[in-house]
């Protein structure tokens, strides 16, 4: 037996690293498993370069544990090493490649964790004694037994070994006892195994024999060696991709919408299958992450940085060994290899879109519901994506018909155009509570957008600095008749001084509490509602950008709406006409001494005339101050006396709460004396 130190400087590395990588330690197992199946893949290559001429047989990696002398156990049918490799790969190579690799991220675990790079090294992490028990494929090898404690020193010797490849047998240590747990082999090897190339066995089979389960004597498979990505995209049919989703995500219930086979071998290589998931309304619940692979080995589900924020909205698969592993995830952002990597990607999937749609609009319109989130995600994120998708993106109205941009600009273009040229799409974000516009809109002929997606206001503001000529309305944002503006409009059947005395009488019974309400007349149809809640687009969308965390200012100010009046409707006329019977002749009253005022000031005013402010007597200045004073009181009184009289007109509240009620703001109190006002109304 031969004895030696392992060339390394730092006597103590081995706690170092154990310490370090305390939170990734499970990775061992990966690496190793991986130096199983890169030593049978060389022997598999030497083979059919008829360098070895053996028989290859089975070639199946074999996982093993025995609890009792606490050992967890990999074996290979590979290549194997000699006493020499041994020397050159674990001696020397592997250990001074493991402490370069600890210097260089010792001030950021998170480079290690979950990449490459230590190698059979990281069997330390949870062994307190390691051997290798190896013979090479060549011809009249000689086997070896390695073993080393941890400390630097090894020592090698020759044993009796009939197959070549090589056993690693990890003594495990006191502390990671859970690795001799079946579960969590079996766990680790799902988790990291489960598609690599060459079969790995762990455990047997069992069966139900007489009331409960046994071993059979044959080896379970981990792995499926040829998974769909791997496979010719031509030799599998709509079943097994949807079969491989349910492989790749065995807890989920949905079926994928759709997906892309992705295969590119220059300028990088890359495979994959990416699926479309139903995505409803919640961007952050999606749990079926991309996972990425290198060469079928497990390397990360986080793949943020790899591939644009909105496609991580996806599922599936993305396998290249061109994408570098052991690095920060801001170095892979800046990374060539993976921006292009990124641009392929966002291009394929906007090409399978495109795809789809010319191909199968039907089926399309059929899944848009599902895709439009990802979609808008997209278009808001990435302008190449933007520019992809913008000629087959659409537009679904209340019809649940749906449009491309083109197609619905021609179907409103000539009934939406505003007095300024610009098309006005109307939208809806509550097809429910907004049922009273929208209805109000398809009388007049006009067509509504739902626009009722987490990211449609956004989108909105983003089409409309894209889109030429358009401007976007929501559907409750003002009556019917202003929505789109045009010249002709209903004539009123209020003079101004009526419309003045009928804003005390409605201002009487507008509820007060945290929404502002301003009383506007409009000259509507007779047969449109007497009174219509509006809110302003602009001041909607403010308060919207704000609530998604934007213009602060906006986001502080109340809650305002419109109560629009409508001045032809009969109801308003019967309260003018009954608010004439009842203070009518208080308001005339008050309203002609008011006149007498306003012609006394008028004679004051005809005296200033061409006189400069300066040459105007006092007298004159502190007469007019009175005159104004009391034209003011005056004022003040006419309107306490129509908001008196106001506040007495149940009908008056009543057209306010149908409003509101129909604006789903009726709430609580106000609507249950709704209705006990209604029931009295009726009853009278
Ligand atoms: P890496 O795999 O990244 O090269 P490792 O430290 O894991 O680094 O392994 C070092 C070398 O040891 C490998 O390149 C290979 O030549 C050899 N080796 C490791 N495990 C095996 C094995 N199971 N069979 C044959 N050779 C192996």
């Amino acid at each position: 037996m031969q004895t030696g130190k392992i060339n390394v400087t730092t006597e103590n590395i081995f706690p170092i690293i154990k310490k370090f990588l305390y939170s990734d330690h499970e990775i061992f197992l990966r690496e190793l498993i991986s130096n199983a199946v890169d030593a049978t893949q060389k022997l598999k290559t030497l083979s059919s370069l008829n360098k070895y001429d053996g028989e290859l047989g089975d070639l199946t990696i074999e996982v093993k544990v025995d609890k009792e002398a606490g050992t967890l156990t990999i074996s290979d049918k590979g290549i194997g090493m000699t006493a020499d490799e041994i020397d050159k790969y674990i001696n020397q190579i592997a250990f001074s490649g493991a402490e370069e690799f600890v210097e260089k991220y010792k001030d950021d675990k998170n480079a290690i964790i979950g990449h490459f790079g230590l190698g059979f090294y990281s069997s330390y992490m949870v062994s307190k004694k390691v051997e290798i028990k190896t013979k090479s494929y060549q011809d009249g090898a000689q086997a070896v037994r390695w073993e080393c404690d941890g400390s630097p020193e090894f020592s090698i010797e020759d044993i009796e070994k009939e197959q070549h490849g090589t056993d690693i047998i990890l003594h495990i240590d006191d502390d990671s006892k859970d690795f001799l747990e079946e579960a969590k082999i079996n766990e680790l090897l799902t988790k990291y195994s489960k598609f690599l190339p060459i079969p790995i066995a762990f455990g047997k089979e069992q069966e139900w024999k007489e009331d409960k389960m046994v071993d059979t004597g044959k080896m379970k498979l981990i792995n499926n060696t040829k998974p769909a990505w791997v496979r010719k995209p031509a030799d599998l049919k709509e079943e097994d991709y949807n079969n491989f989703y349910k492989e790749l995500y065995p807890a989920t219930m949905d079926e994928p919408l759709f997906n892309i086979h992705l295969n590119v071998d220059y300028p990088f290589n890359l495979t994959g299958i990416l699926y479309f998931p139903r995505i409803k309304n919640n961007i952050e619940v999606q749990k079926n992450k991309i996972q990425l692979y290198s060469n079928q080995v497990f390397v990360t589900d986080s793949v943020e940085g790899i591939v644009p924020e909105f496609m991580t909205l996806l599922h599936g698969v993305i396998d290249s060994p061109d994408i570098p592993l052991n690095v920060s995830r801001s170095y892979l952002q800046s990374d060539k290899n993976v921006k292009k990597i990124s641009s392929h990607i966002t291009k394929k999937v906007a090409d399978r879109l495109k795809e789809i749609f010319n191909k199968k609009r039907e089926d399309f319109e059929q899944k848009w519901d599902d895709l439009k989130l990802f979609i808008t995600y997209g278009m808001l994120s990435e302008e190449k994506f933007y520019e992809k998708v913008v000629n087959f993106a659409l537009f679904k109205n209340i019809d649940s018909k749906y449009f491309t941009f083109e197609e619905y600009n021609t179907l409103v273009k000539e009934n939406q155009t505003d007095k300024n040229n610009k098309v006005v799409y109307l939208y809806a974000t509550d097809v429910e509570g907004q049922f009273s516009f929208i209805d109000a809109a398809k009388a007049k002929g006009y067509d509504v957008i739902v626009m009722d997606g987490q990211l449609d206001s956004h989108y909105i503001n983003h089409l409309e600095s894209k889109l030429e000529n358009i401007s976007f309305v929501r559907v409750d944002a003002d009556v019917v008749e202003k929505l789109i503006q045009k010249e002709d409009g209903f004539e009123s059947k209020l003079t101004k001084e009526q419309e003045d005395d009928l804003r005390p009488v409605f201002n009487s019974q507008v509820p007060n509490g945290k929404i502002n309400y301003a009383v506007m007349f409009e000259s509507l149809s007779e047969t449109d509602n007497p009174i219509i809640v509006t809110q302003n687009e602009f001041m909607r969308r403010m308060k919207d950008m704000s609530a998604l965390g934007g213009a602060g200012f906006y986001g502080d100010l109340p809650d305002s709406y419109n109560l629009v009046v409508n001045a032809n409707h009969p109801l308003v006329t019967k309260i003018l006409d009954d608010s004439i019977k009842n203070v009518g002749e208080q308001v005339t009253a008050l309203r002609s001494d008011i006149a007498k005022l306003d012609s006394d000031k008028d004679a004051l005013n005809k005296l200033k005339e061409g006189k400069k402010e300066e040459e105007v007597p006092q007298e004159e200045k502190d007469k007019m101050a009175d005159l104004d004073k009391e034209i003011g009181e005056i004022n003040n009184n006419r309107e306490n006396v129509l908001k008196e009289y106001g506040s007495g007109n149940k009908l008056v509240k009543q057209l306010i709460d149908l409003a509101l009620l129909s604006n789903n703001m009726l709430r609580g109190e106000d609507l249950t004396k709704f209705v006990k006002r209604s029931i009295e109304l009726i009853k009278a």
